[in-house]
């Protein structure tokens, strides 16, 4: 079929890219190409959708990862006290955490404070986490940096801890 060129009036067959004659360019296969478009992204965001619903957690968590370790800085690390990053970032380590996401835990809130800093850590923090279920745990906490991330490592404050967090440290070998 041929049409008539908006730019100059003369045909050319609707099947080109653009009018032979002055190069405008042809606007069925511009609006066909945006239609293309928009399908993709219905895709793209209905492939999203169905894994948020079918796998949540496990999704939510590979944003959150990519996520964390966009936000934090080695200078977010230190000190622990009153940092807001401290914080978010050791309530994100444990509710993301499997213990955490098993037992449907979360970390209401998160209370950091600076202690002597390990080998090779830009930072410890020894942090007091308050549950939804209304216990407390502490951990001590290590940020360090590696190939260019930083990478978060938590172990028990005391005795009492780690049989609290027997069950926690045991699925989070990567961690500690
Ligand atoms: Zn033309």
């Amino acid at each position: 079929m041929l049409k008539n060129c908006d730019e100059c009036g003369k045909s050319y067959s609707d099947k080109a890219n653009s009018c032979v004659h002055c190069g405008a360019p042809n606007q069925i296969i511009e609006e066909d190409k945006e239609n293309e478009n928009s399908i993709i992204w219905i895709i793209i965001i209905a492939v999203f959708t169905f894994l948020m619903l079918a796998k949540g957690p496990e999704v939510r968590d590979f944003f959150l990862n990519i996520f964390n370790q966009g936000i934090i800085t080695k200078e977010d690390v230190s000190p622990c006290e009153n940092n807001n990053r401290v914080n978010l970032s050791i309530k994100e380590l444990f509710d993301g955490s499997q213990y955490a996401l098993s037992q449907s835990l979360k970390a209401v809130s998160v209370n950091a404070e600076t202690r002597p800093t390990s080998d090779g850590s830009l930072s410890t923090c020894a942090a007091k986490l308050q549950l939804n279920n209304g216990k407390s745990i502490n951990i001590l906490v290590d940020f360090k940096e590696e190939n260019g991330n930083i990478m978060i490592y938590s172990q028990p404050d005391t005795e009492a801890d780690l049989k609290d967090l027997g069950d926690y440290i045991s699925k989070n070998k990567d961690l500690i």
